[in-house]
């Protein structure tokens, strides 16, 4: 079996296996994932550097800050969607203000169960033989307020995703996916040669009905904090809402570092799929 596919096996194995992919209820926090490759040399890479900032990284400057010779012999970006589980969806479809506690546990321990399968990744790739790791587990990686960009990061996983065919952007910023727009994402980059997953988009927010002309705009009525629109979402205040004080305590209630919203990702034609129309 090719490497690639022996990897593909392992993240499957890993999300069915992991006693970290398992909740309170003994259920999951995520389904099978779906799994999606780029090649560290696509110019979307370098793109991002113009769209994003100058400071998200690129696959390359990865691969340096892992000890690897400058201008090096190439890199591949593995990257995987965790779709949220259907009982999950369902609790916080019926929120109006606040996320669900399934969902807050999913933000905060399926979270965790991410980062394991970072490493495991990373771990297994690096047992291969090559330079592996996981830029959101990286010294270095930050969060920063950009001037220009509002909200971003030195490495954006959804961006990376979308470089490895995974999903399209959409109105409220999420990225819609074969299995929809409520999932999380990771990423692993590797100096180990991979074939890149055809893209099988040409626009970025095509997924999306309202992006590609359609009649939909069910998120903008799900924000509560109104923070969507016709225009697409307001990051900084998305952020404002959801780091409010009731949302402090919902952190301290589930005891979890991080709770969520995503009340726009549920009770929309994009919750679990692509939607038609
Ligand atoms: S709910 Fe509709 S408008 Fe909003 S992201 Fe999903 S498909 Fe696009
Ligand atoms: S845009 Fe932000 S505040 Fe509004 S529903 Fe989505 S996550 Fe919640």
């Amino acid at each position: 079996m090719d490497i690639r596919k022996s990897l593909i096996r392992k993240i499957e194995e890993c999300a069915d296996l992991h006693p970290g992919n398992r909740s309170e209820g003994g259920g999951r926090y995520f389904d099978r994932p779906l799994i999606g490759f780029a090649s560290g040399a696509d110019p979307l890479f370098r793109e991002y550097k113009r769209i994003i900032g100058p400071f998200h990284w690129t696959p390359s400057e990865i691969m340096e800050r892992a000890g690897a010779p400058s201008g090096g012999t190439g890199s591949t970006v593995v990257c995987w969607i965790l779709p949220i589980v259907d009982s999950t969806r369902m609790s916080n479809r019926i929120q109006t203000r606040y996320p669900s506690r399934a969902w807050g546990h999913t933000r905060g321990f399926g979270e965790r169960f991410n980062d394991e399968l970072r490493r495991v990744v990373a771990e297994w790739l690096v047992s291969r033989g090559g330079r592996a790791v996981a830029p959101m587990l990286m010294e270095g990686w930050s969060r920063l307020d950009d001037p220009r960009t509002g909200l971003a990061s030195t490495w954006s996983e959804r961006h990376a995703a979308y470089a490895a065919g995974l999903g399209t952007f959409s109105l409220n910023g999420g990225l819609i996916t074969p299995r929809g727009i409520a999932h999380r994402c990771g990423s692993v980059v590797t100096d180990i040669l991979m074939e890149p997953t055809r893209r099988p988009y040409s626009d970025y927010r095509e997924n999306c009905l309202t992006c590609r002309g359609g009649d939909c705009g069910v998120c903008i009525t799900r924000c509560p904090a109104g923070v969507i629109s016709e225009e697409g979402h307001d990051k900084d205040r998305c952020r404002r809402y959801t780091y409010g004080p009731p949302f402090q305590a919902l952190r301290e209630e589930f005891g979890v570092p991080e709770v969520g919203c995503g009340l726009c990702q549920t009770g929309v034609p994009c919750e679990s799929t692509i939607p038609e129309g």
